[in-house]
């Protein structure tokens, strides 16, 4: 990644993409205390536009305050580098990825001391689980890991912290042949994957995991609204790991991830082993929607 051209926004400062640097003293590389967003942009009819910006910037305001992190900018001023990481990098649809940090004015756990520091960049990026995986669904590996405890890692907060218990599951679940990972709570209920929020359909009505140790997906508020135009009903509660062997569907969301089909789960086909019709429902209505084909959340679309 690091050897490209393009422009990153380092603490205010367009940087030239292979001068973003930082010190091997950096805070958040020893102890892991930051923060991210992962936000999309999309191809309109109108030119690139950013979707739902304001509550990616929200978010990120939040995950620093339930971090301690002080942002030394305010969120006009991200909102608005995001906006520019676009034309700058001259990209139709791409992938921007806030970061805030702690520099390396110090060393030891207490980070009273080190600076924050916010970099912002972006970067063309396809489908994330793979160019067939829209279309054919994915398989998925329940993980061995379970996902953090709501009062061991703050699970409203999108921290850098969190990955490692996502790629823990990740990579356990690649290793062994699976395109993902699916993680249960420390009760042993559905919480979510390394990188997305999880769907369930069932008799035609749908349901979710209660947010408690999975993040809040953007996405996942994406999926409640589009849902409620198609007329479904969703309902939030504790869902089995078998629930999700006895479903009709299964899909994932976020916003690398975007609307993905789950068509296996530990080995054993979920309905009939297709992408089903409400998943193909609802990705049909989200890419519509990103794309600015469909106009009724227009308010979502940021144009760059
Ligand atoms: N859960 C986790 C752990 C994630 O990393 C993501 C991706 N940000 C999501 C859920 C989905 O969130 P969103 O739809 O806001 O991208």
């Amino acid at each position: 990644m690091e050897n490209r051209d393009g422009w990153i926004w380092m603490d205010g400062h367009w940087t030239p993409w292979r001068d973003a640097k930082v010190h091997a003293m950096t805070h958040t590389l020893h102890y892991g205390l930051g923060c991210f967003e992962g936000i999309r942009a999309y191809a309109t009819p109108t030119g690139p536009a950013i979707f739902r910006l304001d509550e990616h910037i929200e978010r990120l305001f939040d995950s620093a305050k339930i971090l301690g992190l002080d942002m030394p900018y305010d969120a006009p001023t991200l909102r608005q580098a995001c906006i520019d990481a676009i034309g700058r990098n001259k990209l139709e649809s791409g992938y921007i990825r806030p970061l805030v940090f702690l520099g390396a004015e110090k060393a030891g756990v207490d980070p009273v001391g080190t600076e924050v520091h916010v970099m912002i960049a972006a970067w063309a990026w396809g489908a994330y689980l793979g160019a067939d995986s829209m279309d054919k669904g994915i398989r998925v590996k329940v993980a061995s890991f379970a996902r953090h405890h709501v009062n061991v890692q703050m699970c409203r907060a999108k921290s850098v912290s969190t990955y490692t218990n996502s790629i823990l599951a990740c990579r356990e679940a690649r290793l062994e042949g699976y395109d993902e990972a699916l993680l249960l709570d420390t009760d042993g209920f559905v919480a979510e994957g390394p990188g997305e929020n999880v769907f369930v359909v069932k008799r035609g009505k749908l349901y979710e995991p209660e947010i408690t140790s999975a993040l809040d997906g953007i996405t996942r508020r994406t999926i409640h609204a589009l849902a409620a135009d198609a007329g479904l009903e969703i309902t939030a509660r504790r869902i089995t790991r078998d629930e999700l062997y006895v479903a009709d569907e299964v899909f994932f969301t976020g916003t690398a991830a975007e609307v993905t089909p789950v068509v296996e789960v530990d080995r054993r086909r979920v309905g009939t082993g297709r992408p089903g019709p409400i998943t193909q429902d609802l990705q049909r209505r989200f890419f519509a929607t990103v794309r600015g084909e469909d106009t009724g959340h227009a308010d979502w679309l940021t144009p760059c």
